[in-house]
Formats: structure tokens, sequence, C-alpha cells
């Protein structure tokens, strides 16, 4: 982390919390260490024109995303259903991982983005370690916080089950082809210790979580270990649950006394437990994850892509379960626009059963209960002394250029027009990441010479 002095930032608006009332003009002093030393409301008349238009708040958390870095439509992954959707995922040709991550993080750092939960998917199985390596570099060259999800993936690379139906209509040819790469999948133990060695890279910005990709894509024996191994050490947990009809039927199948259920008697479920999507949750298992303290976190945009449905925020809410947001690389219009994505969740949440979600819940899902799911508990996602200095700011004069009455409130404004053009600023840990709308990272040698290279192998199961 290179040296920094203290900034002293000032806005013509602040809001601390998700449970503060947006405030007036203010003074924010940052001590050289990245945290809030002092906030203080200050007269209007200590402020530039430009810091008049400010308006100051926690920095975003994207709490479930996979930093591609290269969108999926630009390899041809068209939009379609998820189980459909993988094999053309995996038609993405080899690309640096190194600039991927620092081109994905710098632009969600656009959008406000301070936290990030990063589910990586390898560009090649052989190369984990390495590129787990240039993910933690990325993160520190961008100045963001990264949850690095270390990928467990033992099971059913190819259908939920069985091979065998599906041979029925392959050739041998193929058929061995597929039960091989089955076969060479790497197993838990071999994962686990290749994860311990990756621990190497972990910095002030940078940690890994345990990642069982799902529960159809893991061994059971898989699952279990990885429960007991997080009770051990203490480490989070990050899994998709339930995105689509079709897994929900195989947990119905493998799991008839309910899969949430055998999470809980095998000891997964805690608070250190995130699952990302959910949208096949029925009332009882929503209940039993707001007990437990596990997060769920909200995709939308992905849900809609690829065709997976509604989460079922209003029970969700109903139910207290503690509720976070993530673009899943999958934002709607490929944009890494996080304040959208918000807006889209919180709209949304009104059209499925039970309590729509307040402006309230959606702030604290992207400014504390998804941090917390990327960096754990610690006193952030807020702006109050002694708290992370992890800051954004937003042109509140043109959120409101039209406003023709006091009546137009900040809230209201801000989730129902702000956008990634409107973020001026980014602090994390008290750097700057983002100044004046423009990223302050500068870009590694060659970034500039962005293409995407022909395919060196045959497309493949990233694992
Ligand atoms: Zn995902």
């Amino acid at each position: 982390m290179p040296e920094r002095d203290a900034v002293t930032l000032r806005a013509g608006r602040v809001i601390r919390s998700a449970d503060h009332a947006p405030e007036g003009p203010h003074e924010i002093t940052i001590t050289a260490d990245g945290r809030i030393h002092e906030v203080r409301a200050i007269p209007p008349d200590r402020l530039t024109p430009d810091k008049s238009r400010l308006l100051l708040m926690p920095a975003l958390a994207n709490a479930h995303d996979h930093g591609r870095g290269l969108g999926t439509l630009a390899f041809g992954a068209t939009d379609q259903p998820l189980e459909t959707w993988l094999p053309d995922l995996a038609r993405q040709p080899p690309l640096d991982v190194h600039q991927c991550a620092v081109i994905a993080f710098s632009r969600m750092a656009l959008s406000g983005i301070g936290a990030i939960n990063h589910c990586h998917n390898t560009q090649s199985s052989q190369t984990l370690l390495a590129e787990a390596e240039a993910v933690s570099r990325a993160a520190r060259e961008v100045g963001v916080r990264v949850a690095f999800c270390w990928p467990f993936f033992d099971a059913n690379p190819f259908v939920y089950g069985d091979l065998e139906p599906l041979a029925a209509h392959m050739d041998a040819h193929e058929i061995a082809h597929l039960r091989a790469r089955e076969a060479g999948m790497r197993d838990c133990a071999t994962n686990l210790a290749l994860m311990e060695q990756a621990r190497a890279f972990e910095h002030a910005l940078f940690t890994l979580q345990y990642h069982p990709v799902g529960p159809q894509w893991v061994q059971p024996a898989t699952l279990a270990a990885i429960a007991r191994a997080a009770r051990d050490d203490g480490r989070r947990v990050h899994m998709h649950l339930l995105e689509t009809r079709y897994q929900r039927t195989w947990a119905d199948r493998r799991h008839p006394d309910g899969i949430i259920r055998h999470f809980d008697a095998i000891g997964l479920l805690s608070p250190n437990l995130t699952v990302a999507h959910g949208v096949w949750l029925r009332p009882d298992e929503c209940a039993l994850l707001a007990d437990r303290g596990v997060t769920v976190v909200v995709n939308a945009s992905s849900n809609l892509r690829l065709r997976s449905g509604l989460p079922p925020m209003g029970l969700l809410k109903q139910a207290g379960t503690p509720l976070a947001f993530g673009l899943d690389g999958m934002a709607l219009d490929d944009d890494e626009d996080m304040l959208r994505e918000l807006r889209l969740a919180y709209h949304l949440s009104g059209a499925t059963s039970g309590d729509a979600l307040a402006p309230a819940d959606v702030l604290r899902g992207a400014w504390v209960t998804g941090r917390r799911t990327i960096v754990g508990e610690d006193g952030g996602g807020l702006i109050e002394p002694g708290a992370p200095a992890d800051i954004m700011g937003v042109d509140f004069a043109a959120l409101s250029h039209d406003a023709v009455t006091s009546r137009a409130d900040t809230l209201p404004l801000l989730l129902g027009r702000a956008q990634k053009r409107h973020v001026q600023l980014l602090l994390v840990n008290g750097r700057f990441v983002v100044q004046g709308g423009n990223h302050g990272c500068r870009p590694p040698p060659g970034a500039h010479r962005w293409s995407a290279p022909t395919p060196r192998f045959p497309p493949s199961r990233k694992t």
C-alpha cells in the first residue's frame, strides 16, 4: 500500500448510514491510516461550488461477481437459460487474468464499488494458483477490497446427475471425452492444499474464502469438509444456491428432507455463509437462513438475463434474512453500474410476494451487509469516526437538476436516478481510487493493447 497523506473531504450533502437521514454541508477528515477521524457540519459558505454539488455516502459493495473483465456477449455467450449458457461461457478465449481483473475492478470502482466478492472462474484449471496471484495483484493496484472465492468444483460438470441418460444421445468418442474430463476434476484434498498455498497472496485488500461453486457441483463429502474447515479457521464460505428451477428439482430429488435443513445438519449454516441467487428458496428455507444469520445475495440483472426468475426478496425481508446485492458479471446493460443494479432490485422487490424493500433495506445491503460478506465485521459501511474510510461521492446537483420543490428528497433521487456516470469519487481505506469521475489507478503495462486473442485450446469447462 503506497504512502498516503491525511485527507479532508467537504460536500454539500452526506448520508452517514442506512439509518441516518441525509444531512447538509459536512467536512470529513481521514487519517493517514485510512480511518475516518471526524465528521462535522460546516456552514455552506465553506464549500466551493463543485464541493457543494457533492453527496457523500459509504462506498458500495458488490457481493457476488466473477471479475471477468470481458463481457460474456463479447465472445458469443448469448443471454439464455443458465444451463445452456454455461457451455457457451466455456467458449471464453484465454485472456490475461491480471488484465481482466484490473479492467473488471476498475470498471466497478467507477461505479462506486469499493468491495467486491470475486468468485473466480479459472482460465485453465491447471493455473488456479497463478491466477489467484494475478487477481491479488490487481486488487492491490486498483485499490479495492476483494474477497477471492476459491472454487471447489468436483461433481456434475455437464449435467445435474448421472451422465448415462446423456450418453445415449452421444457417440462413444464424445462421451469418453466427457468422462475423462469428469475424472480429471480437482479433488477436495488437492484443492484445500492449493488454497493453503494461496494464503501467501493475501494482503490488506485481498482475502480468500471457501467457494463450493454450488451444491450440485460439489461432492457431499467436499461440502462437509468445507463446513468443518470454515468452522475451524473462521473463513467465510460463499456459494451459488438454487439459482434455477432445474437446480431446485435436483435439490429436491437429492435431499427429500430439504436441502437447507441438510446444510444445517452438516454445520454449514452460519453468519459466515453467503449464498448467491436463492431464486427458488421457499418460505421455510428463508426463515431458516434468517435464523442462522446466512446472507442471501440478490442478483437481479443476472436472474433476468439467464431466465432464472425473481429472487423472493419480499419473503426474505419478512423473514429477516440479511440481504446484499451483486452484479454477477451480468449487469443488465453490461455496464457494471451498481447504482442501476440497486434500483432494479429495489423496484422488482415490489413485484415479489411479501414486503417490498424500503430504501434503507437497499442501502443497508449495499453498504453494510454486502461489505460484511467480503471483509467480515470491520465496523465499515458507514461514515462515522473510527470507521474505515471507504466513501463514494456522486454529483447530486446533476441528480436534482430539475427539482422544483424542496420535497424532492435526497434518497428518492439517489435510488430513482443515480447512475455510474454521476460518481465523482471513491476512497477505499482512505486512498483515492476514483477522483473527479476519473479512475486514479494507472493501467498496468500493456493494458492499452487490450484485444481478444485467438483461442489457444478448445473450449473447456472452467473450474
Ligand atoms: Zn455467479
